[in-house]
Formats: structure tokens, sequence, C-alpha cells
């Protein structure tokens, strides 16, 4: 790691009015989740068209069998936030981190963040951009229950699981066919914008909205960083890349802020 664009970004982040961080995949595979792309990786033994909203519409039931299957196979184990996840979470209990903004729906910033986080700390927003699979939403009202709960129902029969008012429940994702959230793409687009550092963290950057996110906060003026295993369309924007492991670099970055 370089330890001299360590110390100059972490000093970028403490003279900052506001940084914010995006994350994807990446930031949660030291957790043990597995991503999308790996070789042998989940969607080898599924297809897109089992978890489409048409298909959830139309076929609850099936629907809800094969997500319950999905669901063993991704979040069976017991993940639990990293050193990343917690590197970022005390930034934003230190007030370095005005935001995280995610694409993972595995709901670790959640969990970090409130691990950390004490009455009197100032927030850092958390924005998933694909939802949160730990939970489910009501697909006509949408009142929202635990994930667990959802899946426990659905497990012990009650298929699809079904609200009060006779909707049905829907894990409180984003399916392939369905937009992502207006609202939250919105005040994401914003928050980068309005960005002073933007950190962009285990993603590849490559698919909307993760390549203009970073751009248009480097175009406004922003810091730029980087910080993936793999190269990235928008190195060449950064003024810092650091292609290492987000377990080793952030909480680097964290200790180099809080240092001073
Ligand atoms: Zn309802």
């Amino acid at each position: 790691m370089d330890e001299q664009d360590l110390e100059a970004l972490a000093d970028e982040i403490r003279r900052a009015d506001a940084t914010v961080a995006f994350t994807g995949a990446g930031i949660s595979a030291p957790s043990g989740i597995p991503t999308f792309r790996d070789d042998g990786g989940v969607w080898e033994r599924f297809e897109e068209g089992q978890f489409t909203y048409g298909r959830f519409r139309s076929d609850p039931v099936g629907f809800w069998r094969d997500r319950l299957e999905l669901q063993r196979e991704l979040f069976g184990g017991e993940y639990e936030p990293n050193a990343a996840h917690e590197a970022l979470a005390d930034l934003g209990r230190s007030g370095h981190l005005a935001a995280v903004i995610t694409q993972n729906t595995d709901g670790l910033h959640e969990e970090a963040h409130e691990e950390v986080r004490a009455p009197a700390d100032g927030e850092t927003a958390i924005l998933e951009l694909h939802g949160n699979s730990q939970r489910a939403a009501c697909d006509d009202c949408g009142f929202r229950i635990d994930g667990d709960e959802a899946f426990e129902r659905a497990e012990t029969g009650e298929l699809p699981p079904t609200c009060d008012c006779g909707g049905v429940f829907k894990p409180d994702v984003v399916l392939f066919g369905e937009r992502l959230p207006p609202a939250v793409l919105q005040r994401s687009r914003r928050l980068a914008r309005e960005s002073d550092v933007f950190l962009a963290i285990g993603s590849s950057l490559a698919v909307e909205p993760a390549a203009s996110l970073p751009r248009n906060a480097a175009a406004r003026g922003a810091t730029l960083a980087v910080i993936n295993l793999e190269p990235t369309p928008r190195d060449d924007d950064a003024e810092y890349v650091f292609r290492e492991d987000v377990t080793d670099v952030l909480p680097a970055l964290r200790s180099a802020v809080e240092s001073a």
C-alpha cells in the first residue's frame, strides 16, 4: 500500500465537507458472500428468468420456492460485516463520512453502522440502490417485515407469504426487470455531485449507475479514489487508485484519518 497516497487521501477526507463511499460486491466478498460473476458462482445454478418481477407477479409460488433455494445458497451461512464495513462505520461515527451508497443487498453496511452508532453520533446516510434482502415488503401496500420472517413463513408452507392486506410479500430487493428506486437513485446522484471526496470501493464501475456516479463526482471537482482489486474504467479519472484488498486499505485509511 502506498503510504504517501494513503496519508494524502486521509488528509483530504479530514478537510472535506462531504465524503461519500460507493460500494459493490467486492466489499462483501471478504465476508464470504459469493459474487454473481465468480467461477462456480451462484448464478451458474440459477437463471435470471427465475427471479424477474414478471415471474413474481405471474407465479408467486414458484418464485418463492426458487427464492428460498437462492437464499440458502447466498445467505445460508452466518455472514458478518468485515473490517472494511467496520472501517466505514467508524468513519461515519467520527463524522468523516456523509453517506454510503451501495449496490449490495446483504444489509452488512446497516449492520456495521448499527454496531458502532451511539445516540449522540452523527448520522451516515446508507443508500441501498438494489434494496436489502434482510427485509421483505408487501408488493401492494409496501408494509415491511423482517426478511427472516418472510423466509420462515415460506419455508413452513406459507407460499407465497402474504400480507394482511392480501398482497404478496416480495424480498425488498430490486428484481430483474425492475427499476432502481427513483428516490434513492436521485439522492445518490445528488450526493455524488455534492461530494468533495468520492471513494469507489469494491466495484468494477462498469454498469450504471456505478459508472456515472464517480464520473459525475469527479467532473464536479471531487477527489476520486478507487479501491478495487481489478482495474476499473474510472481509474484514469482517479487521483488515488489502490488495487488492494478492501479489508487492508479501509482500516488503514480509517487509522490515518483518525490519527491526526
Ligand atoms: Zn400489504
